[in-house]
């Protein structure tokens, strides 16, 4: 935009009021295009181009303005999402406490420029009999309101700081500052995109703002605050604004469309309030891309359908199927759910987030026990079915599942395998009891460990403990062994029995001959007692032979192997193994696996 060498007027930033007086038409057609750097709404214009989030503009005849431009906001209740700025400004202006400047700062499109219009309006406003003062309702009818909504307010001077950076452009606002008012009560100076000025730039400014004079207001705004200088900072009331959450961004869509009288599906509007991420001006130019596909159409509705595949979101009632594979435990279904969407375009992260969400919101809907919130009749009557379903702690085993898959596919090279992983894993999980079932499981399989246990051909399955343990599990205790035990001890020799089975390693049965090693922690003579004992339960005299090692695992340490065994085969089993992915922190309880476990049978 250069500067023409005749220009006399106001300085060079201000493009609009270099233009030959366009009609009060033109410029309402034109919208405040001329700031900060909003696409132009008429193409034969010369102002200056921009970033044009809108869509293309209309041809020059039609008196089309885009739907961001249309509805910006006019007054402070009409700025949606900000009303905690709303209610600081509007005390300070009530207490004549206004500062000298004010910072907006914020995402793009959450409203700082319209607020700083707004703000201005609010300064400059005279109301309709043009006897009033600053209010923070302005009235919109006065010569300044109307004058500040059109961009034509010659006392209210807009910089775009991202095309004017340099010292020599602050200058000019420097020089112009001294001045008065030409018609409004307040010199007033927005500058947006601040953070663009240069250092030189921001110096010059700073002497103004250090003392600037009475009638003087800027208003600053920027997406990035932590380029400014903490010179500018500490000279600025600073006003954050915030993102407008989605929920408030669809009724506001929902009533621009009932201006518009355009039929819109409210799952729709979900979809472009969610893909707005908290900013209206992004949302309305999905709108109008919308409206635009919709109107191809003979009916003209915006469908939700259209603005999935306008957005290429991915179909809700896919991830939903997903969301069911996933609880039914179908491993097969839910890689083909898996590979659709990705096919769609659907980002293995955005999948896990999908996901998450819909289990949030089972969870809220079965918190709250009423009608589950959601924009479609289909989806609230799954949600409502799902929290009736699912118990309140596999609703968190999921969370915490799904949240755990989501950093891992964050950071996973291959994001896409990644996700598969760790919802086949979910999978496997899910599929798990609730822990109620999950004990009883777990009591079942102790049992049969137990049982193993008492089967003698079980007995050296695994190798545990120290190595003379592995040692003496290298023999099998004799199959009659155990039954010569029974007979002492019913004999009336459960002592010797007992010392039999917690003692003995036998190296050598046969008909009364018994060789034995015995653990090193027992060292008293047994052999009178084992021999005496012996010839009560079987009539005649044996041969007995202790020896310093080797033999097959006493009775005791062959039980104690094979619950070890047991334990550790539990700890395979698919199920204990969920257990363990769903609660990393868990602990396998022995004595649930002892009691249950049970092998008692020599006790
Ligand atoms: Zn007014």
């Amino acid at each position: 935009m250069g500067d023409s060498p005749d220009n006399s007027g106001p300085p060079p930033w201000d493009e609009e009021e270099q233009e030959a007086a366009p009609s009060a038409a033109e410029l309402e057609a034109a919208g405040q295009s001329a700031m900060f750097g909003d696409a132009p709404a008429t193409p034969a214009e010369p102002v200056e181009p921009a970033p044009a989030a809108t869509p293309a503009p209309p041809a020059a005849n039609q008196p089309y303005r885009v739907l961001a431009r249309k509805y910006r906001p006019q007054t402070f209740s009409e700025l949606i999402g900000q009303e905690p700025m709303v209610r600081t400004l509007a005390n300070a202006i009530k207490r004549d406490r206004l500062a000298h400047a004010f910072l907006m700062t914020g995402v793009r499109g959450v409203g700082k420029t319209s607020t700083a219009r707004l703000i201005a309006k609010a300064l400059n406003c005279i109301g309709p009999d043009g006897q009033g003062g600053p209010t923070i309702d302005p009235c919109g009818q006065c010569e300044p309101c109307t004058a500040i909504a059109e961009g034509r307010h010659i006392d209210v001077i807009e910089m775009d700081a991202a095309s004017h950076t340099g010292v020599d452009d602050v200058r000019e606002i420097i020089e112009a500052v001294r001045y008065a008012a030409v018609s409004a009560r307040y010199k007033i100076y927005i500058i947006d995109e601040v953070h663009m000025l240069s250092r030189n730039a921001f110096n010059a400014l700073l002497k103004t703002l250090e003392e600037p004079p009475a009638h003087v207001k800027f208003l600053f705004a920027t997406t990035e605050v932590e380029k400014l200088p903490v010179t500018v900072l500490s000279r600025t009331q600073r006003f954050d604004l915030r993102r407008i959450p989605a929920e408030l961004l669809q009724s506001h869509f929902a009533w621009v469309c009932e201006q518009e009288q355009v039929e819109a599906e409210p799952e729709a509007l979900h979809m472009v309030a969610a893909a707005a991420e908290g900013s209206v001006r992004d949302g309305l130019s999905i709108l109008d891309q919308a409206i635009a596909h919709a109107d191809l159409d003979t009916d003209g509705k915006v469908t939700a359908e259209r603005v999935r595949d306008m957005l290429g979101l991915a179909d809700k009632g896919a991830r939903r199927r997903l969301f069911a594979h996933l609880l039914e435990g179908d491993a097969k279904a839910l890689l083909a759910s898996i590979a659709d969407q990705y096919a769609l375009g659907v980002e293995p992260l955005a999948l896990m987030r999908g996901l998450m969400d819909f289990t949030h919101r089972i969870t809220l809907a079965q918190v709250s026990g009423g009608e589950p919130d959601a924009p479609t009749p289909e989806e609230s009557a799954e949600l409502a079915e799902w929290a009736g379903r699912m118990k309140p702690a596999q609703l968190h085993r999921l969370w915490q599942l799904l949240l755990k898959g989501h950093d891992e596919t964050r950071q996973a090279p291959d994001q896409l395998v990644a996700a598969q992983m760790a919802l086949l894993r979910t999978l496997h999980a899910a599929d798990m009891p609730d822990p109620g079932g999950l004990v009883k499981k777990l009591e079942e399989l102790a049992a049969k460990g137990a049982a193993m246990a008492n089967s003698p051909a079980h007995a050296p399955a695994t190798a545990g403990g120290d190595a003379s343990t592995a040692q003496a599990q290298s023999h099998t205790p004799a199959p009659d062994w155990a039954a010569l035990i029974d007979q002492v001890d019913h004999a009336g020799q459960p002592l010797a029995a007992s010392i039999m089975k917690m003692q003995l390693r036998v190296v050598e049965l046969a008909p009364g001959l018994l060789r034995y090693a015995r653990a090193s922690q027992f060292r008293d003579d047994v052999g009178p007692q084992l021999r005496d004992a012996l010839m009560a339960a079987t009539g005649e005299r044996w041969q007995l032979e202790e020896v310093a090692e080797g033999g097959a695992p006493t009775l005791v340490e062959a039980q104690e192997a094979n619950q070890q065994a047991a334990h550790d085969q539990m700890l395979e089993h698919p199920l204990v193994k969920a257990t363990f992915e769903a609660f990393p922190d868990a602990e396998f309880d022995e004595e649930t696996q002892a009691a249950a476990g049970a092998g008692r049978k020599w006790g």
